[in-house]
């Protein structure tokens, strides 16, 4: 084994995210950044539920929950820079309710973010090398060497196990391994402003689907100011050095505010691209470095803090001689087909909203405010567009890590939550390892098998609140370490679980508390 088992490029949301899922499981990785220290800039605004449910395991989400601010209602307007009023407001609450222990949207800005994960990184003797640049890396038998230009010291050459390009959209591990990153850029400028208002600080989403402009107005705790987004209008989009006072006459009315201090503005444009591989020998590419797109949704940073999470523990599980290496060809096929699945979605609907002329203008108008209102009349439409935006929909039907189903559930779900007001399904996830879980009795045979094996049991009563997840009762779920069902077996098939155990060569601990 190398002396550095995992290197991890890059210390934005994804390399931290890959790095804490490292060494919470006790594996030593080093983590590079060219950049002299953690971000400054604040982009992406929102954590998702399944981020939260993945901090949830740490343990830490609650922390994360009070630096932010909970984004209880959206408020949807209409018009444009001659007034505008509100059409629609969305209960983020009402969508998530019972579907997750966050049913709601957390205004927590990038900076703040990435600052707390390299705290809790430090936390577990894991710490962020700056001012080291990777330049390149060659794959050789059993490890590659990369060549990492430091600031202040030689050029180094680092013998890694494997190497974890998180190294942002311009990714020199994507560059060297030659993937294609096919896409391409959106015409429209987008802007971005931390301003305070006359109102003061408001803690609701403001999204205003306006004439030629589109507008969006967050809360950020650390600042106590709002954050605005939107897209510059396009008679201003090919001017020089644009300013907030540019723009001002377009904002305020929109977002019906008066803006009495600007802190910060800047101008950005927004690409969409999917790499096409994510994965070539020992190398993985992860977040931007293998997927951009509008950050219409606020999808980007939950998506490759997905990705981290996805390939954190089944590294880990290898690297640990506790699964075959052929669990790693997993990571692939499961990322890859939800973020184009995502690239083309976000492309369509933020096509859709800044669509110019008169298609465009009927579509910010008339169909988007029609959309929500329909989608959030009725419960099951408000669950959709929860699990949705919340990426707890997302799932792995079609992974050689999944089979079988049992009630709604099939393996490569992700754990329906059974809710707090029973035993929380949850809670023994923080264990950040393989279980097994049944609802309702269990058969002796699993038992013993689970025992000798070591994969913990945890059995939950079943109840009526259980029904409604979809979750059936007695049958057994082979639960992955980030959440996701394995195995979902109806008739708790003793030999359906030895041959699922034996395919990846699973192995568990005797002590698996990490
Ligand atoms: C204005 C804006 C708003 C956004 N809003 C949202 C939102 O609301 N929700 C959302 O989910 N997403 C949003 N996004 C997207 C989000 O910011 C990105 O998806 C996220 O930053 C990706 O994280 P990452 O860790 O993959 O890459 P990055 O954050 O780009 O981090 C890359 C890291 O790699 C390092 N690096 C690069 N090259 C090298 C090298 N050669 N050697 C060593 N280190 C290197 C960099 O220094 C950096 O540390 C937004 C983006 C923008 C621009």
């Amino acid at each position: 084994m190398p002396s550095t088992p995992v290197l991890v490029v890059g210390a934005g949301p994804s390399g931290l995210n890959l790095a804490l899922a490292l060494a919470r499981r006790n594996v030593p990785c080093r983590v590079i950044s060219e950049a002299d220290g953690p971000g400054m800039e604040s982009r992406a605004m929102v954590v998702q539920a399944r981020t939260l449910e993945f901090y949830g395991q740490y343990g830490f989400a609650a922390e994360v929950i009070r630096q932010g601010v909970i984004a209880e209602t959206a408020h949807v307007r209409k018009g444009g820079p001659s007034g505008s009023r509100e059409v629609l407001s969305i209960s983020f609450e009402e969508m998530g309710a019972g579907l997750s222990p966050y049913p709601f949207a957390l205004a927590y800005p990038q900076d703040d973010h990435e600052r707390f994960l390299i705290n809790k990184l430090k936390e577990v003797g894991c710490e962020v090398e700056w001012n080291a640049k990777l330049t390149g890396f060659v794959e050789r038998e059993n490890a590659v060497t990369a060549t990492i230009e430091h600031k202040a010291s030689p050029i180094e050459e680092v013998e890694a196990g494997y190497i974890c390009g998180c190294d942002g959209a311009r990714s020199c591990v994507r560059e060297t391994l030659q993937v294609g990153f096919p896409g391409g850029t959106y015409d429209q400028l987008f802007f971005v402003a931390d301003v305070q208002i006359a109102a003061g600080f408001s803690r609701d989403l403001y999204i205003n689907l306006g004439e030629h402009i589109l507008s969006l107005m967050f809360p950020v705790r650390s600042s106590g100011m709002q954050r605005l987004i939107g897209l510059v209008p396009p008679e201003l989009s090919h001017r020089d050095k644009l300013s907030f006072e540019d723009i001002r006459a377009q904002v305020e009315p929109i977002l019906d505010i008066q803006v009495t201090q600007v802190n910060w503005f800047s101008t950005y444009r927004v690409h969409h691209r999917v790499a096409d591989k994510f994965r070539l020998g020992r190398a993985f590419l992860v977040g931007d470095a293998s997927h951009i797109h509008s950050p219409a949704g606020g999808q980007g940073m939950n998506t490759g803090i997905g990705d981290a999470v996805n390939l954190g523990w089944k590294i880990a599980n290898v690297l640990q001689n506790r699964a075959d290496t052929s669990l790693l060809d997993t990571y692939e096929p499961e990322r890859i087909g939800f973020a184009r699945s995502l690239v083309s979605t976000t492309d369509r609907a933020f096509t859709g909203l800044v669509g110019e002329g008169v298609v465009g203008d009927f579509t910010r108008r008339v169909i988007a405010p029609l959309m929500f209102g329909v989608a959030t009349r009725f419960s099951l439409g408000r669950h959709a567009m929860f699990r949705t935006i919340s990426q707890t929909r997302i799932h792995y039907p079609d992974s050689p890590l999944s089979l079988g189903v049992a009630g709604e559930v099939r393996g490569g779900d992700r754990l329906p939550w059974t809710g707090a007001s029973v035993k929380d399904n949850f809670e023994p996830l923080r264990s950040l390892d393989w279980q097994a879980h049944a609802y309702g009795e269990v058969n002796k045979n699993i038992e013993t098998l689970c025992r000798e094996l070591h994969l913990p049991l945890h059995v939950f009563a079943w109840s009526d609140r259980t029904k409604e997840t979809g979750l059936q009762r007695d049958a057994l779920y082979l639960v992955r370490p980030d959440g996701y069902v394995a195995l979902a077996s109806a008739e708790q098939n003793l030999g359906e679980l030895k041959a699922f155990l034996e395919r990846f060569n699973l192995r568990f601990c005797a002590n698996s508390a990490l």
